[in-house]
């Protein structure tokens, strides 16, 4: 369970000023060991704030994230503190700028796990980069290789493989493949599904793009400006889409249930998310908004077991 809310937000914007973190609230959502839970959203709704939390790049200022039953924020603090970064970890957005450009691929894979002490052989670092690099598709003498010397989907299974150095059992995945061509988008997808089956990962999967997330999630989370509007199974969420900004997301598929509808494009902006609009955020933009909409707040109800937060839904007239 994980809850944050905008005091911390204000807290880091006054200590960093230059820094703009997206403020999140109310976001509570639970992922089941082996499963993937997508976070789904514009840019500035707060998804990569969530990433950042969970791995311990951001501190909540209030609610709790919790990994295998205990609280991140004491064990990150903890002496044991190693074990749960051996645990989680990240993949990033851009395989470019995420990879050290001096060093060779062999350096960027074992340096998880030098880092971390956990092999000190040189020969044992070896073989182990070697069977990492193997396992995301290159080849083992890849490592004497500069990244520069890679195409940028070749970088993001080098950037797997480090993540996957240290055993983990849980991945952040912010965006992984939309610095990618989309030819290769499916190829780095497929590796990390592969993955997921052989090894029994955890994902968090973060993207704005629906079409990628049908691909990879069991469940989804659709945020806006901060808050999670809507959890729901997948095949539910495609079929059954209840909060009004799923569906719009959902409409500027191109033509995913293959009826020939026409794609039908985002309306309007996402407003700024440090002055949000009141009542539901979203109601500047929601064709069933009124005039509860713009002053009252929705919270995260169950509706038939899945989590939505829109007046509409709750009065029966979405
Ligand atoms: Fe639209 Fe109102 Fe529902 Fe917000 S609460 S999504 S404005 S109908
Ligand atoms: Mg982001």
């Amino acid at each position: 369970r994980f809850d944050v809310s905008p005091p911390w937000l204000n807290r880091v914007i006054e200590g960093k000023p230059r820094q703009f973190v997206h403020a999140v609230d109310g976001v509570s959502f639970s992922i089941p060991k082996g499963k993937t839970l997508a976070l789904v959203g514009e840019s500035g709704c707060g998804k990569s704030t969530v990433a950042r939390l969970l791995v311990g790049l951001y501190q909540p200022s209030a609610g709790q994230i919790a990994f295998d039953g205990r609280n991140t924020a004491e064990w990150f603090a903890a002496k044991d503190a190693r074990d749960l970064r051996r645990r989680l970890q990240m993949i990033f957005q851009d395989p470019y700028a995420s990879l050290n450009p001096r060093w060779k691929v062999g350096e960027i894979v074992a340096e998880p796990l030098t880092e971390q002490g956990l092999l000190t052989d040189p020969a044992a670092i070896r073989a182990r980069v070697a069977e990492l690099l193997s396992l995301v598709g290159l080849n083992p003498l890849d490592s004497e290789k500069f990244p520069h010397q890679f195409s940028g989907g070749q970088r993001q299974r080098i950037s797997i493989a480090r993540a996957l150095a240290t055993e983990p059992e849980f991945l952040v995945c912010d965006e992984p493949t939309s610095a990618l061509d989309v030819s290769v988008q499916a190829q780095v997808l497929n590796i990390m599904k592969e993955l997921q089956q052989r090894q029994g990962l955890t994902y968090l999967f973060i993207s704005h793009n629906l079409a990628v997330v049908r691909h990879m999630a069991d469940q989804i989370g659709v945020m806006y400006l901060g808050r999670l509007v809507e959890l729901s199974e997948k095949g539910e969420l495609f079929a059954r889409p209840r909060h009004p900004y799923t569906r719009m997301l959902l409409d500027a598929i191109p033509d995913i249930h293959m009826t020939g509808r026409q794609r039908v494009a985002v309306q309007g902006e996402v407003p700024n998310p440090l002055n949000p609009p009141s009542g539901c955020s979203f109601h500047p933009r929601c064709p069933l908004a009124n005039e509860r909409c713009k002053t009252e707040r929705p919270a995260l109800m169950s509706f038939q077991g899945v989590q939505v937060a829109c007046h509409a839904v709750a009065e029966g007239r979405a």
